[in-house]
């Protein structure tokens, strides 16, 4: 028999065994062993229940990933549905499943242009993984083996396998005793243009940026450089949308050199951005791959994406005796993908890209009332992808010492004032379900003031402004 705690735990066993018995991705130490996890039982809409029965709104969405909200029954049933009828089938070399040719289909559909080719994966990371070694392998199935290096920017993020890890370059991620692979991976100047040099317009330092690139190429050789990987917004990197045109040049500069375009749009698709890929409906660029994942499946079940295009199809099948050898057990899980069959059916149904456009507007209009507060420096974001960037001295744009820890303090305060906002260096990250309404946005905005003037008044009193 198993102990009686582990059939109907109290709030507070709950908390001792995963306390004890848990590694949380990204774990602190020090805050883990202090505070523990916050252990959430239910969700609804935009809404979650803790253990002990207190109400948040969920403005982080999940991980950016619970699109069409939480809490939906049809959902469950075609998950319920899928697992009783074929709860399993592999996808490798020759097998398919009756969902995963029918959203194969769907997202072939749904993606710009010629990206008509589709392979599953487990999540984000291993979709970056597999784009990343598919690079490799188009340049070499055009005769060209050294042209197999990416080019990405820091403060990006684009996964934790070895390989993802290795191409994103957050600051704090890059511990000493992970060994990331480096060679044949270079990082460009993220493009933030609230933190571009001073006395650079936004258009000039935009130039720049690609001059940047170019002179990279220069010096590597374009012959060894195969693909260039960017989120169109970089998440978890910062939040950070690039100036006007951007995007758009650092794609010519990478077609005029035969450099593969993969678009991370983890987070961006789905509807985040009010389209269900935002680099060509937003920003003017026709990758070659797009990575996605969490608005897939809204969250509800795990499924990764690599879409891809035609011609790199046509090139990989021009030698029918190669293998492209990558995959997982769970690509094209039927069960994952009939969640995101009925997670795009419900986009679709409920229109919940134009009420992104909408409330996304709106919110970044009522967040904005926060740059008049003295430690909002910036609020920046794009659909219902959006920061409150802290700082120290809004003329030098200063940071306040990292020691303060800011973001968290001011996420703590909103959580206990029933809010949930994401800390992330010294930003708070929102990116909400789409279904969010008016007075949800309402209420998010309202809140996150009171935490940020409450965390102010702390600082103030501990004499950090
Ligand atoms: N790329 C981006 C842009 C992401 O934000 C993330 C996850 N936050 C990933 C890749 C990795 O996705 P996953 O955690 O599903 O592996």
């Amino acid at each position: 028999m198993p102990p009686a705690a582990l059939n109907s735990p109290a709030p507070q066993d709950l908390w001792q065994m995963d306390h004890r018995h848990s590694l949380h991705p990204w774990t602190n130490f020090g805050s883990f062993q202090r505070e523990g996890a916050l252990v959430i039982t239910k969700g609804e809409g935009c809404w979650l229940w803790d253990a002990e029965g207190r109400r948040y709104l969920d403005a982080v969405g999940g991980l950016w990933c619970t699109n069409i909200g939480l809490g939906r029954r049809e959902m469950a049933q075609a998950i319920a549905e899928q697992a009783e009828r074929l709860a399993f089938s592999n996808t490798f070399v020759d097998m398919a499943n009756d969902p995963s040719a029918r959203l194969a289909a769907k997202l072939a559909a749904l993606a710009p242009g010629d990206l008509n080719r589709v392979m599953f994966t487990t999540g984000g990371s291993t979709a970056v993984d597999t784009a990343v070694r598919m690079v490799a392998y188009v340049q070499s199935c055009l005769g060209q083996p050294s042209k197999t290096g990416i080019v990405a920017r820091d403060h990006s993020y684009h996964g934790s396998t070895y390989l993802s890890q290795s191409v994103g370059k957050r600051p704090g991620d890059r511990v000493p005793e992970f060994r990331y692979k480096e060679d044949g991976i270079w990082h460009l100047t993220p493009p933030n243009p609230y933190r571009r040099p001073s006395g650079m317009t936004e258009t000039e330092f935009r130039d720049w940026l690609v001059d940047e690139f170019e002179t990279l190429i220069a010096t590597v050789g374009a012959d060894r450089i195969g693909g260039f990987i960017a989120e169109p917004i970089q998440a978890s990197g910062g939040v950070i949308v690039p100036p006007d045109g951007y995007l758009h040049a650092m794609w010519q500069v990478c077609q005029r050199h035969g450099i593969l375009f993969i678009a991370d749009e983890v987070v961006t698709a789905f509807g985040r951005l009010g389209h269900w890929f935002a680099s060509r409906d937003l920003f003017d660029v026709q990758p070659d791959i797009i990575c996605t994942a969490k608005g897939l499946t809204s969250g509800y079940i795990p499924l990764g994406a690599m879409i891809f295009s035609d011609r790199l199809w046509s090139i990989m099948e021009q030698d029918p005796d190669r293998w492209f050898t990558a995959g997982f057990t769970y690509s094209g899980h039927p069960v994952a993908c009939a969640a995101a069959l009925k997670n795009i059916e419900i986009m679709e149904r409920e229109d919940l890209l134009t009420n992104a456009t909408r409330m996304g507007a709106l919110f970044q209009s009522r967040l904005k009332r926060l740059e008049d507060l003295p430690l909002v420096g910036q609020v920046r974001g794009r659909g219902l992808m959006l920061c409150t960037e802290n700082v120290a001295d809004k003329a030098t744009r200063e940071p306040l010492p990292d020691g303060v820890n800011e973001s968290k303090r001011i996420s703590n305060a909103a959580e206990a004032m029933g809010l949930m906002v994401r800390p992330m260096a010294h930003l708070n990250v929102m990116s909400p379900p789409l279904t969010i309404t008016e007075d949800e946005v309402d209420f998010i905005a309202t809140t996150l003031e009171k935490a940020i003037r409450q965390v102010t008044d702390e600082l103030v009193r501990e004499g950090h402004r």
